[in-house]
């Protein structure tokens, strides 16, 4: 009888471990189901659904290239799996194992009613099997990180199958189209469309141009203007490339890749934060932050509109914001800046922004998301300190900006590179915004803030 695999985020045919034990045992049956319901208000964000349409049409090219095919479903995963196990006859569900705290109650809920088979294969190894001597789970990176590098490498990734056996005949599929996942208007994917290319293969050329210059990301990664770093966050996300497949393509690569690798740690390490704080993406970690005094009204909000559409003032700050708006994606300083800004500078929950990248991110991922804003944020298990304010003028010029502010904000591009950072109103012109707030005045309201919250 055939076998049902069920896909979620490892859109992938190689080094994935539930189709190869499938087609192992008969005709396999690859189905995604698109289940917001079991999500809730984790439903998948526009960039996401983008990223996906896209990366579902790749998968079931790749399939039809096997023998295969693509199975669509929408509903509640439990009902619409027991079903289609029932229409075709089929036993056994295999899937990777998923670790979002919907994805765990839809897991239960599926081994409810048909066989469920889980495999690893997401992650470096599986989130919560890393413990400390006394058995624990960690929940700071530094020492999980040794702890888990000591387990590495991971298993050689398994190649692609040859052929993947079809059933003798298929059940009904949706639409790709008919899911409308894809904006219509104002249609605003443009930038997406020229700096992505979802799927298993753009995920391996990523991986490519990446080893040619893995050698360099130790000292280039934190330069916005630079292109130093993988772009691998939306592929990693989706698990169109596995972390071992990126794993061994790098070490591979020679030079000090160690740096690259423990980044793909922090990815692990998020995991290993949500399988032990489930709700952390909307729960600080810490007590004090429950009385936080976050600015909140119409003046808040109105600053909230102006950080989302990148109009703060700040040029490094809304470089980054309409890099995020244009391509779904963001380099890691400018993010870790964008976030400290809103959180310290604008004083509005930590939660407006993770939600923000939540919607606009194609490698919005609930966990390294999470962990990362609950990290600026100074609320997290793992934290930098509140009160460690980021000036953004000055991370700026440390971190050479000038190339990625004149892409990303047009109407500064002609200025010099003594202006570009802090454009002097003399210099400035008319279209940019003038500052929210002074970083002066910015830092005294957040220190005060932060004192209430001992009182
Ligand atoms: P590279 O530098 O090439 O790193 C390789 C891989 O390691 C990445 O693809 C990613 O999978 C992983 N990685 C790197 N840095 C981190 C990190 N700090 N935390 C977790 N994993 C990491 N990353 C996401 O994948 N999804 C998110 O939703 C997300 N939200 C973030 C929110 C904030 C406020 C901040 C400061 C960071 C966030 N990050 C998130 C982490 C990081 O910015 C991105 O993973 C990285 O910029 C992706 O680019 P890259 O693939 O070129 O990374």
């Amino acid at each position: 009888s055939p076998v049902i695999v069920w896909l979620r985020r490892d859109l992938r045919l190689s080094d994935q471990a539930a189709i190869a034990a499938a087609a192992a045992k008969g005709p396999v049956i690859p189905v995604y189901v698109l289940d917001d319901e079991t999500a809730k208000h984790r439903a998948m964000g526009g960039a996401s659904r983008w990223w996906l349409h896209h990366s579902l049409a790749s998968l079931d090219a790749d399939l039809r290239q096997k023998g295969s095919r693509l199975m669509l479903r929408k509903g509640r995963c439990e009902d619409v799996l027991a079903a289609l196990a029932e229409e075709v006859g089929a036993d056994e569900v295999h899937a990777l194992h998923h670790y979002e705290p919907w994805w765990r109650n839809a897991e239960k809920a599926v081994a409810g009613k048909v066989r469920l088979c889980l495999h690893d294969g997401n992650y470096l190894a599986p989130p919560g099997s890393v413990r400390t001597g006394s058995g624990a789970p960690y929940k700071i990176y530094t020492p999980f990180w040794r702890a888990l590098e000591k387990q590495m490498p991971p298993p050689e990734p398994r190649p692609c199958l040859q052929t993947i056996a079809a059933p003798q005949t298929w059940p009904a599929s949706d639409d790709l189209q008919d899911w409308k996942l894809l904006p219509t208007a104002p249609d605003w994917a443009g930038g997406m469309r020229n700096f992505w290319e979802p799927g298993e293969q753009g995920a391996q050329m990523r991986l490519r141009d990446f080893a040619d210059k893995a050698s360099r990301y130790k000292e280039e990664r934190d330069f916005p203007s630079i292109k130093a770093t993988s772009f691998l966050s939306p592929h990693l996300h989706f698990g169109e490339i596995s972390p071992a497949q990126v794993w061994h393509a790098v070490g591979k690569a020679g030079g000090s890749v160690a740096t690259f690798l423990g980044e793909v740690g922090w990815r692990d390490c998020a995991q290993n934060v949500i399988v032990q704080f489930p709700d952390y993406g909307a729960v600080p970690a810490r007590d004090t932050f429950d009385a936080f005094p976050w600015r909140t009204g119409e003046a808040a909000r109105a600053d909230l509109r102006a950080w989302q559409q990148g109009r703060t003032g700040y040029p490094i700050v809304d470089a980054g914001m309409r890099q995020l708006w244009h391509t779904g994606w963001m380099h890691n300083r400018v993010r870790m800046i964008a976030a400290s800004f809103l959180i310290k500078h604008l004083l509005i929950d930590w939660r407006e922004g993770e939600q923000w990248f939540w919607d606009t991110l194609v490698d919005a991922d609930y966990a390294s998301n999470a962990v990362n804003w609950q990290w600026t944020a100074g609320s997290g298990v793992d934290s930098n300190m509140f009160v460690r304010i980021m000036a953004p003028l000055s991370q700026s010029e440390k971190f050479d900006a000038a190339v990625y502010i004149r892409e990303w904000v047009p109407e500064l591009a002609d200025l010099p590179d003594g202006e570009i950072h802090d454009p002097s109103p003399v210099c400035r012109p008319e279209s940019y915004p003038d500052r929210l707030i002074e970083h002066r005045d910015a830092r005294e309201r957040a220190l005060a803030a932060w004192e209430k919250t001992k009182a």
